[in-house]
This record gives C-alpha cells, structure tokens and sequence, in this order.
C-alpha cells in the first residue's frame, strides 16, 4: 500500500517531497518513551496547503495513513514517531515555516507548523520587542501550532495555547479545506480575530485528535510589558506543598499575580542543573532524603519553590503587589529570594523565563537526571487544594518509589486547577527498566483515577490505553472519525480514536 502511495506521491508531487532511507526512518521512529522506537513507513515534506491536500488524497486511494507532525519536539511524549508503526509523517515544519503576518495593534501572528517558539520570539523581537510569546519550558525549537494542538501550555496569562490560537485552517480527510470561527467566510476581515462566531465551535475538534491536518492558524499575542519582576519563595518540607498551594490559590482566584504560579519539587529544580550523584546505570533507587535535602541548601531551593512574576509600567508601580505577596508567604515562614538573586540563579532564571516568553534550553536538563534517555510526562489535573495536592504527594512517591523512580514535579497553578507535571526519567537501554516505567505509569494512572484526578496529554505510547478508560467519550470520537475519516487517513489510533 505504501509503495503504490510514495510511487503516486513522487509522480504527482515530485521525489523530494519524500524520504524512505533507512537513517530518516530511524530519525523519525526515535522517541524517548518506554515502548521502543516506532518506524514510519516514509515521512513527507509539504510545501504548501495544496501538497497536504495531496498528500491526504492520495494516502485515501492508495490505503496508507498519515501521521501529521509540525516539529516533533514534544520529548517524552512521542516526538516524530506515530501512534502505530507503518504510518507515514507528514513532517509540515521543514518547508512550512512562515510568519504570514504580524499584527501589532491587534496582537497577533498567524503562523505555519514549522514556527517555532524561538523563530516566533525573534521576529518579534526583530519589530521592536512590542509583543510578548507564551512560551513552554520545553525546546525553543518546538512548534507553537504544535504545542497548541497537543494542548500544551505556557507560563504567561496567555498559557492557554489552543485557547489562544483562532482561525485554524484544516485539511480535512477528504482532502478538503476547513477554516474555522469567522475565517468560514470566504473574504472574512475576522478569521484572525473571532472564534465565536457562526454555528457550532470546531476548533476544539482539531486538538489531540486525528479529524484534520492543520496547515495554518493565528496565535494571539500579549503585548509586551515594559518592566518584568520575578519573585520566588522557598518552603523547607516536602509537607510544606500543603500549605503553599492554599496560599498560592487566592493570589490567582482574585488575579493579583498575572502568571500562572509555579510550585516547583527540589529535584525539578536542581535535576535541570545536576545529575543523580553517583548513580550508576540500571540502579533503581531513588534520591535518599539527606542528599536531596544536601542538593537543596546548595542550590538555594526549597523542599518546594513558588514562583511568579508581576508586569508593570516601572518597578515602582510593581513594588506594593510584591509587597503584598511577601507579606503573604513570609507570614508563612518561607523564605523570599527576591528578582535579583532569580536573575543570578541558572535554575530560578527558567522560571523567570517562562514568566517573560522567553525560550530556553536549560529545563531539558532534567531529562538527563539519571543516564540511559529515557523520559515520560505524567500529567494529571489538581484541585487548588492544599490537602489533594499533598495527597496526590503521598500517591506519586509511594508508587514511584516503588518502581524505583524519582518523583520529579512541578505544580502550575491556575485559580481552580494545577497541572501536576510529573517528568519521570528512566534507563531506556535497560529492557527491565523500560518495562517496569511502562507498568509504574499504568499504575499511576489507575491510582489517579481511583481517586478521580484524570490524567490529560499523555504519551503516544499510552494513548490506545488510556482512551479505552473513557468508554463515552470514545464513543462520540469513533463517531466522528467514522463521519470525518471513513477510511482512516488520519493517524488512526491518536489519543484511541480509530
Ligand atoms: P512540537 O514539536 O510542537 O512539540 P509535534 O510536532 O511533535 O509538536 O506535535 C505534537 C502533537 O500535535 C502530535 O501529536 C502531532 O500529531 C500533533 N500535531 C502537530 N502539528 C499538527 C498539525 N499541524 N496538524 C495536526 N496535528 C498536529
């Protein structure tokens, strides 16, 4: 099926819009999951809106399936490599990666696949720095369309990335195009600037699904403010996580703090600057407390770290909130690292960073906490409340511990909710480890459920799994599929709609 379909593609298209060598294929199969590498068939390189459609029409007469992908930089969630082996990637960021517009009174770009985080950053930087990215902590080469679509999140108040985008363009299975909100009009001035607009919301149907190929969409964009400050706070016991998100969650219900806030373990923070000392390859224990707790006092973090930023016009008009908060967590006895000590600390500047859109390299560190390569995201959902989030605590380290993991995690707070990211690195040359990372993530995932706290992005290699817990869900997107997709083009298998 697949020849016929690379023979039609290079006939129809042209031989470089494909590659099959047996090295691209390894590339493009390589992730850091615990299920082993996953080959694609072939991977595509569009140029434009009218080769994806192609593409999508000529994989439906020739039976092959598309796996879409923009950079394929999200690590430890799958990377490149499709949901099931033989699937073709249709790698949109190589040739498509244009800023096709930047609107600076509107605050907007509408951007292809490949713009990256970084690409975005320095062409506005580029225009006079007036507006600001939503950045993610992960690599400044990753794609914000991408990212969006995946449902990742930022930093900023514009950490919503798929809220922020409006006016996807869609190429749908049937090799048709979709423009969703006020884009549907042909000719519409709105496309760039209203999602609710006529009929139905569409957009959320394209966001961790198989239902269309998006090739372009608008990212909203906050303007840029003058002055920045981060500041941070560190509490000195694990069950310190209590009492600092009930102190977090009213300075977000009633909007003091801007950012998103961040509550951050001692390993997230000093695991991007260190390495397990002393480990050796295919140990499967974890971090003993003196030394964790050694770690911490050298590398001036907490048993947990809070951190946010304040915007302003002038330090001086910033000063009464930092005031305020101070106040806030001191009375609790935490102890404040102010905005020029966050500059000076390479792990506090990731927070100020992501605080600012600015793109960095330096969170990636954790992935290399202990040898072997191996990373995976656990990410479950948490109320803004102090004793579920110290119960979650108890939870993630009981089972980690017991499959030998360290427990890696930062809490981003919103007013209502977290997101508990929880990296959990492993030996992926060791075939034992990687089964046992495979089994501790079911049952993380079991446990979570079991106290009604469901996980959201997951990893390709968990996807089928994890669909199947949601019988009523499935049963709508199998429908839709069904509908949309008759003939499965469409990386059958993502997020378990086939
Ligand atoms: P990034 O490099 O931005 O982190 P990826 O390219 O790896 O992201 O894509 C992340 C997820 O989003 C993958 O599941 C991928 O299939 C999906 N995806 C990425 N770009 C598109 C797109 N343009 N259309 C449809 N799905 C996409």
């Amino acid at each position: 099926m697949s020849a016929q379909f690379f023979t039609a593609v290079a006939a129809e298209l042209g031989p470089d819009l494909l590659d099959t060598s047996d090295e691209t294929l390894a590339r493009y199969g390589f992730n850091r999951l615990p299920g082993g590498d996953r080959l694609p068939a072939g991977v595509a390189f569009p140029r434009s809106v009218e080769d994806v459609q192609a593409l999508v029409r000529l994989a439906k007469e020739h039976g092959a399936t598309l796996w879409p992908a923009s950079t394929g930089h999200n690590l430890g969630l799958g990377e490149f490599s499709p949901v099931r082996e033989t699937q073709v990637v249709v790698d949109l960021g190589r040739r498509m990666n244009r800023i096709l517009e930047v609107n600076e009174t509107l605050g907007y770009a509408v951007i292809e696949p490949g713009v990256t985080f970084q690409a975005l950053r320095a062409e506005l930087a580029a225009r006079g720095d007036k507006l600001m990215i939503s950045s993610t902590s992960g690599p400044p080469d990753g794609s914000v369309l991408g990212n969006a679509l995946d449902r990742g999140a930022g930093y900023t108040p514009y950490f919503d990335h798929f809220g922020m985008t409006c006016g996807l363009e869609v190429v749908l299975p049937d090799a048709t195009v979709l423009r969703t909100g006020d884009g549907a009009l042909t000719g519409s001035r709105m496309a760039s600037l209203n999602k609710s607009g006529f009929g139905p919301l569409l957009d959320g149907l394209f966001s961790q699904s198989n239902f269309g190929i998006v090739t372009s969409a608008t990212i909203w964009l906050m303007p840029r403010p003058p002055v920045i400050r981060g500041w941070a706070f560190t509490f000195d016991e694990d069950a310190d996580l209590e009492q600092a998100i009930e102190l977090v969650r009213p300075l977000k219900l009633n909007n003091l703090v801007p950012t998103l806030i961040k509550v951050t373990s001692d390993v997230y923070c000093f695991g991007t600057h260190t390495t397990y000392p002393g480990y050796r390859a295919g140990e499967s224990r974890t971090l003993p407390d003196d030394v964790r707790r050694a770690l911490r006092t050298q590398n001036g973090v907490g048993a947990w770290t809070v951190s946010g930023a304040f915007y302003g016009p002038t330090e001086e008009a910033i000063q009464p909130s930092l005031d305020r908060v101070r106040a806030h967590f001191e009375a609790a006895g935490a102890t404040y690292v102010p905005h020029d000590e966050i500059v000076a600390s390479p792990i506090l500047k990731i927070h100020l960073d992501t605080f600012s859109g600015e793109p960095t390299t330096s969170e990636l560190g954790l992935l290399d906490w202990r040898p072997g390569g191996g990373a995976t995201w656990f990410l479950p959902a948490a109320p803004m409340l102090g004793a579920v989030a110290q119960q979650q605590q108890e939870v993630s380290r009981r089972i980690l511990t017991e499959y030998g993991f360290e427990y890696i995690v930062e809490f981003v707070c919103g007013p209502r909710a977290a997101r508990a990211l929880h990296i959990v690195v492993f030996n992926r040359a060791d075939e034992a480890e990687r089964k046992r990372m495979h089994e501790c993530y079911g049952a993380l995932i079991a446990a979570y459920d079991k106290l009604g706290y469901p996980i959201g992005r997951t990893p390709t290699d968990f996807q089928e799994s994890a669909a199947a817990r949601l019988p009523e869900l499935q049963r709508v997107t199998h429908s839709i599929k069904a509908a949309l997709d008759p003939s499965g083009v469409i990386a059958p298998g993502k997020y378990g709609i086939v």
